[in-house]
């Protein structure tokens, strides 16, 4: 058998890999652009950052290097252009010699993935404008900022490539601005009110986030000197271009592969309309694992774990990729963010009785130094009481607890499947109560009624208007609130009336659950606890009269 792969980084290589694993005799050859196969895309901000040395680190195998591993042909600076199917064959140019040639298949993969966005505005073509795809566009951000040409940059884009990018810079004591057309950054990663977090922990860390703004141009007379936005011209000795991804697949166009939106339609199989060819990674499009929708999901995850399905697949195989939940994870300036499955509003339009809290919760032993705290967002329906999605904010190990949320999602557990779950434990990792069973707990008090609240999202809306702000911390923290100690509640609070509307406020959330647990004793009727306390939402402190 003899299979084509087009494109040599994560998708083409692991299908290669694994493919020559499963049937050593399939003669497997690949066809990709460039000088470097089996690059680490994934590692490009952190050589940015010095944190990866050399160059040599971000690419996993030379070319020679992997075809003696695998058994499996590589030729680079070989760009496919057109793909014959009635001929099974595609034509290809070598991008040194302009030279056309045509290779013939069986089975032909496209793991051709994708590239930046380049938008139409004067002054991309000046120096110092970069963009982060590939190993070459690292080592060059990198000598500008060594050779100290840059000082200052603008990142235009606040989803995950963008934000690490300006923490790398950052890092290296360059002055960065993210800007982002949409109204918070990490969109479609985060709910709103996560994302705003995040803004505010970034220009803590000196990344001052601008959104809402859109990229007019980019100025300058032979290098970038400032970056025209909607809102103002801002100075700038850089500028990267982080607003997304297209798939590379214009060559596709006339042959009569089913695309959507550029993305190429697969099947479970990993198979498009054609069933000898065969489609993966940012090329293509896959489902959502929940809903069973169509989705995007340019990752290296994904890349490679549908890559192995469908290596088995063209081996002879007959197995069904189950599809993604949006899993993502990163490590920004001074803060992890990491997310999976549905977040609020897709869940809503899913059709889903949406239930939500957001919990403030230890992530190690609170005594053991270093210790942090997780700030977690929990979506379930409330229907079924199945976990839909998750979002994580953390100091580190938030991946922990996404994973978790993942293998439960995944296997469509309920809310009580995963309360008493036997995690582990010990001061240096956790708490006794995993932070994402406590999580789950609080979720449950929430659907029983026992916890009643108002979350980020609806105080930031306005829900709290009519309720008297109550402090519910340990110590007064809250000028102008009416304080309430919980170790001396013992019945009903002078200046509190039971019919009154009261928002419980404590640092976290969790005393002041405890304090309307006591008040619903001694009959007050109206309470609500605000999630995530003073330190999710800091703006109440302005908010008390
Ligand atoms: C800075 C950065 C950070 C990232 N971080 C993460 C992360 O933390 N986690 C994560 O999961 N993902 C991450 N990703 C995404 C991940 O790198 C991509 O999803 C992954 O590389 C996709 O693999 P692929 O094989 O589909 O495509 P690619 O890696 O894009 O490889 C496709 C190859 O095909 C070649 N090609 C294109 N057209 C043709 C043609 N016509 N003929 C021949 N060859 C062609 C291309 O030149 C390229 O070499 C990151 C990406 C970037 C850029």
């Amino acid at each position: 058998m003899k299979v084509l792969i087009v494109g040599g980084v994560a998708a083409g290589t692991k299908i290669a890999a694994k493919l020559k694993r499963e049937d050593r005799s399939a003669e497997v050859t690949i066809l990709t652009k460039g000088k470097d196969i089996s690059y680490a895309g994934c590692g490009l901000p952190y050589y940015v950052g010095d944190i990866i040395k050399e160059r040599k680190d971000l690419v996993v195998n030379t070319p020679e290097a992997f075809s003696k591993l695998t058994g499996a042909s590589v030729f680079t600076h070989t760009e496919v252009t057109h793909v014959n199917r009635e001929a099974k064959n595609v034509e290809a140019r070598d991008e040194e010699t302009g030279k056309i040639s045509t290779y013939t298949y069986d089975k032909l993969v496209i793991a051709t993935g994708a590239s930046p966005f380049l938008p139409d505005c004067e002054g991309t073509n000046l120096k110092n404008v970069f963009v982060m795809r590939t190993p070459d566009d690292a080592v060059a951000l990198r000598e500008a900022v060594d050779a100290g040409e840059i000082k200052r940059a603008v990142v235009v884009g606040g989803g995950f490539i963008g934000l690490e990018v300006a923490e790398n810079l950052n890092a290296k004591d360059v002055k960065v601005s993210v800007i982002d057309f949409a109204p918070h950054i990490l969109p479609g990663f985060f709910d709103p009110e996560f994302s705003a977090y995040t803004e505010d922990k970034l220009a803590d860390h000196g990344i001052m986030c601008f959104t809402g703004v859109a990229l007019e141009s980019i100025i300058g007379t032979d290098k970038v000197e400032k970056v025209k936005t909607s809102r103002r011209a801002m100075k700038a000795d850089a500028c990267i271009l982080a607003m997304g991804v297209r798939p590379n697949t214009a060559f596709l166009n006339d042959s009569g592969i089913e695309m959507f939106k550029g993305t190429v339609i697969t099947n479970q199989y990993l198979q498009t309309n054609d069933p000898d060819i065969y489609a993966v990674g940012d090329c293509a499009m896959v489902t959502n694992r929940v809903t069973g929708d169509a989705q995007w999901s340019p990752m290296g995850s994904t890349a490679n774990i549908a890559g192995r399905i469908a290596a088995m697949n063209l081996a002879g195989k007959e197995i069904a990729y189950p599809g993604v939940l949006g899993t993502g994870v990163a490590k920004l300036a001074g803060i992890c963010v990491g997310r999976t499955g549905l977040n609020e509003k897709p869940a809503k339009d899913a059709g889903y009785d949406v239930e939500t809290v957001v919990t403030v919760v230890d992530d190690k032993a609170h005594y053991y130094p270093g210790s942090g705290s997780f700030i977690i967002k929990m979506i379930a329906d409330r229907a079924s009481h199945k976990l839909l999605g998750i979002q994580v904010l953390g100091n580190e190990s938030v991946d922990k607890v996404v994973d978790i949320a993942v293998t439960a999602i995944s296997m469509k557990a309920t809310l009580e499947d995963l309360q008493s779950m036997d995690f582990a434990y010990a001061p240096p990792f956790s708490t006794a109560i995993h932070p994402f069973a406590h999580t789950v707990n609080v979720m449950l008090n929430k659907l029983s009624g026992a916890f009643e609240t108002i979350t980020p999202a609806e105080y930031a809306a306005g829900a709290a208007e009519d309720y008297k702000i109550v402090d519910s911390a340990i110590n007064p923290t809250i000028k102008g609130a009416p304080f309430i100690d919980l170790t001396k509640l013992e019945g009903p609070v002078e200046g509190l009336g039971k019919e009154e509307k009261l928002l419980l406020v404590c640092a976290k959330g969790k005393r002041a659950y405890m304090v309307q647990n006591r008040l619903k004793h001694f009959g007050y009727t109206q309470t609500k606890v605000l999630e995530g306390g003073v330190t999710f939402n800091t703006s109440v402190y302005d908010d008390v009269e």
